[in-house]
């Protein structure tokens, strides 16, 4: 893999996601050396995903280069390459691209989506894990409308108007939102040979509320102004089967779309290679103890949301966001160093900043610890924060100018079909 060999100790961090990304910042310059590996050379801003979906955003505004993060740290090196195995008694990893040795390794891959086994779902329906996919769904959204546009029969428009949002945590109930606001704002502006009212959007959750993760207040909220914006929201219903034109469900709800966006879940993308006792088989996630230290290996670490780390007040690992990925990054570069001088290492704390949801143009919901609020102010916070968070200050901008003169004029404007999906 042409990587230097050097008195220092060779850190490697496979993925550079927040967690990979905040651990490569804490050990700029420091003295070891730090090999960042990742499939894509890119770092993805996941949470603003469904802006893209939904041609609110460019991708190049949520995506940041990994060679661009690490440009100023004389010790790092980013390899593009899939890590296949790790062989645990070599200390090596096998990659796309060659095998790499490690004095220490940090698994940081993060999740894929999770269809629950069942294959029919995962061949037919759209995930929105990935920049790519961000993109099939922008332009299969896109085809769908200049299909009805010159569809045969009411029957035959329905089903390409219709669009099928399944699970309704934070991504679907943002989604939903975004392609309603498509349908409120565009379509009655841009497509004119097509009704509004013949475009319906389902989200459908498994369990008996929208938002689950969040308070009852947020979900209550975030449903309103879900149907104010036209959304039908189904809770306690599960899809059990969809062949690219018909969704089933379990309460006897059929319905016809050439869409199924599917949101329902995500698993961890461990990697071949430990023992078995070091991975949570139902989760996907690698055990870990307070030092992010993967179970039964002393140099082998897992940070972020394939990480599974039991805590008293998080017995069943910490939730799969971006802040615990984030600060288990920042804390493991300081530990990593602190084990190499040999001093004591520190643990793990998660620090619950609070969650928060936008459903569209001024509505929004936030739980924060001791408050819950919704509406203007919970979507202008919403703003606030994950534009601070993007990664890169030319993407801020970006972002910035795009929300303010979509606000304007309520408009969307990336609604191109660069690479047709081809189903
Ligand atoms: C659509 C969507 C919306 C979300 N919205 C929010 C939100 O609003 N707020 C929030 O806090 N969280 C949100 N999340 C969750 C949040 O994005 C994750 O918790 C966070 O990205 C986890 O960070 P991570 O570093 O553990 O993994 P990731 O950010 O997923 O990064 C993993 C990296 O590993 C790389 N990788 C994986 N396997 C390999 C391999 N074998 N070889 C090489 N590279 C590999 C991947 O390419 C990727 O770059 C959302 C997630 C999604 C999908």
């Amino acid at each position: 893999m042409n990587i230097p060999d050097t008195k220092h100790p060779r850190i490697v961090i496979i993925g550079g996601g927040f967690a990979g990304v905040n651990l490569v910042k804490t050990l700029a310059n420091k003295k070891v050396q730090v090999v960042l590996i990742d499939k894509h050379n890119y770092h993805t801003f996941q949470p603003l995903l469904y802006q893209v979906s939904s041609s609110g955003l460019e991708p190049d505004s949520i995506a940041y280069p990994l060679r661009k993060i690490i440009k100023k740290h004389k010790n790092s090196f980013f390899r593009l390459a899939e890590v296949e195995q790790i062989l645990p008694e070599s200390n090596e990893i096998i990659t796309s691209i060659g095998h790499l040795t490690y004095d220490y390794l940090v698994i940081a891959t993060g999740t894929k989506t999770n269809y629950f086994g069942n294959k029919a779902i995962e061949s037919y329906s759209m995930p929105m894990k990935s920049v790519p996919q961000a993109l099939n769904i922008r332009s299969l959204i896109l085809q769908n409308f200049e299909k009805a546009a010159i569809a045969n029969s009411a029957k035959e428009r329905e089903a390409y108007l219709n669009f099928v949002i399944v699970g309704a945590g934070p991504t679907g109930v943002e989604l939903a939102g975004a392609i309603a606001e498509l349908k409120n704002n565009i379509l009655p502006r841009d497509y004119h040979d097509l009704n509004p009212n013949d475009m319906h959007i389902h989200l459908l959750e498994g369990a008996d509320r929208v938002l689950p993760p969040m308070s009852e207040h947020a979900s209550k909220k975030a449903e309103t102004f879900l149907k104010r914006l036209g959304v039908k929201v189904s809770c306690n219903t599960i899809v059990k089967h969809y062949d690219g034109k018909t969704v089933t469900t379990n309460a006897d709800l059929a319905m016809e779309s050439e869409t199924l966006i599917w949101a329902a879940g995500v698993t961890g993308a461990p990697i071949h290679g430990l023992k078995s006792e070091a991975i949570m088989e139902r989760a996907n996630r690698y055990n870990v103890n307070r030092f992010n230290q993967v179970e039964d290996y002393a140099n082998i670490f897992a940070i972020g949301d394939i990480a599974l780390m039991p805590t008293e007040a998080y017995p069943k690992g910490h939730p799969q966001v971006a802040q615990p990925a984030i600060q288990q990054g920042n804390l493991l570069g300081k530990n990593l160093l602190r084990l190499i001088d040999k001093k004591p290492l520190k643990p793990f704390v998660y620090k619950d900043k609070g969650s928060m949801a936008t459903i569209g143009r001024n509505k929004a919901v936030v739980d924060l610890k001791h408050y819950k609020f919704g509406g203007f102010f919970a979507w202008f916070i919403w703003m606030f924060v994950h534009l601070m968070s993007l990664v890169g200050f030319r993407n801020r901008v970006i972002v910035l100018f795009n929300w303010t003169y979509n606000y304007i004029n309520f408009d969307k404007a990336a609604r191109l079909i660069i690479r047709p999906f081809k189903k």
